[in-house]
């Protein structure tokens, strides 16, 4: 692992010094994973959050959404097409929504293991020990909560009723159950400085994370932060790069954030450090109402074709679609 101070995070941060920062990542990524990239299949299942991040459309007070959930039988038909056009992960993910019991989730899991050689990765916020602990036992492999960011007053003007320590706290949790654990930031939130990023890329690359995702902040009409300007995909592209620097084996996913920004800079990302690339498998009939921000899940094809595209863009770059269920080479 490259070991890199503040002051040479908030250099190339400047954006000065992006040919070398990039070819660098670029390098590294190759040279621990080659030329594959690791497609996930996600099924955005719910809609429904209880909480009020300040950035994010599926936040409670947004009236405006018209919420869903699908049901299980419609989540495992999902995951049976993630598996059946050889994707090795599928990622359930949702809104803070407890409807669903900690006993129904893990039935879910049990039912894809038994079906399906395929691993299960989680994103359904902050849950107990109890639930990460149970779901584990029935088969999930790995479990994505982002912090956001790590500077504690912008956290909390962001996620107001959540926090910090807590999400800290439930990532140990995770890493002690047997989780392989993902976490990241939101670029360019609302008040965010180089100062800032570079303390949040220093202690992500502290926690032993077999995922970290970064992605540009997307203002979402429907929240507080409608008037805010939007990330940049640049600083977000040299973020996941000085990631990828300090963290050579862990997955490292493009993000759908950045084509809300810059359509085809998801696919440009595979090339600056960035190793996955998570397709939505949601039904058709409600993938545009998992409205995270405005340009999220806007492509109305089966998702077989979307699959197809990503594959065939992948192929372009001269890089391989992965078949594999991709773990993290952290410790390779
Ligand atoms: N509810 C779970 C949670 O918060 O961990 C999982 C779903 S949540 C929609 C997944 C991620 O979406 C969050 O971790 C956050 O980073 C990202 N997100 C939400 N709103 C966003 C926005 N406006 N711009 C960029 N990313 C956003
Ligand atoms: Fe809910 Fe997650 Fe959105 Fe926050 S980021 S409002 S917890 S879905």
């Amino acid at each position: 692992m490259s070991t890199l101070s503040s002051s040479d995070i908030l250099q190339f941060l400047s954006g000065r010094r992006d040919s070398e920062l990039f070819a660098q990542a670029d390098a590294e990524k190759t040279r621990v994973f080659g030329r594959d990239i690791f497609l996930r299949g996600i099924v955005e299942f719910s809609n429904h959050c209880r909480n009020r991040c300040q950035y994010c459309g599926l936040r409670a007070p947004n009236t405006e959404l018209t919420r869903y959930r699908i049901s299980r039988d419609d989540i495992l038909l999902a995951t049976r097409s993630i598996a059946d056009m050889g994707l090795g992960t599928v990622v359930l993910q949702s809104g803070d929504d407890f409807h669903f019991s900690a006993e129904e989730i893990g039935g879910i899991i049990r039912q894809i293991k038994a079906e399906r050689d395929i691993a299960v990765t989680l994103s359904l916020g902050d849950r107990s020990r109890e639930e990460f602990a149970l779901w584990r036992d029935c088969g999930a492999d790995r479990y994505l909560l982002k912090i956001e960011t790590t500077a504690l007053d912008l956290f909390r003007r962001c996620r107001p009723g959540a926090r910090f320590d807590e999400r800290l706290r439930r990532i140990e949790s995770l890493q002690e159950l047997g989780y392989e654990v993902g976490s990241g930031i939101i670029t360019g939130l609302p008040g965010m400085t180089h100062t800032i990023l570079a303390q949040d890329i220093l202690q992500l690359s502290k926690m032993g994370l077999d995922m970290i995702a970064a992605g540009p902040f997307v203002p979402h009409p429907q929240t507080p932060f409608a008037n805010e300007a939007p990330g940049d995909v640049d600083e977000s592209n040299r973020v996941t790069a000085l990631l990828r620097l300090l963290n050579p084996g862990t997955n490292i996913p493009a993000t759908s954030a950045l084509d809300a920004l810059r359509p085809g800079s998801r696919i440009a990302a595979l090339k600056m450090g960035c190793n996955v690339v998570m397709p939505s498998f949601t039904p058709q009939s409600v993938r545009a109402a998992y409205n995270i921000y405005p340009g999220k899940n806007m492509i109305p094809s089966p998702a077989l074709q979307i699959v197809e595209s990503v594959r065939s863009a992948i192929s372009e770059l001269g890089l391989v679609p992965s078949t594999s269920q991709g773990f993290s080479r952290r410790n390779a």
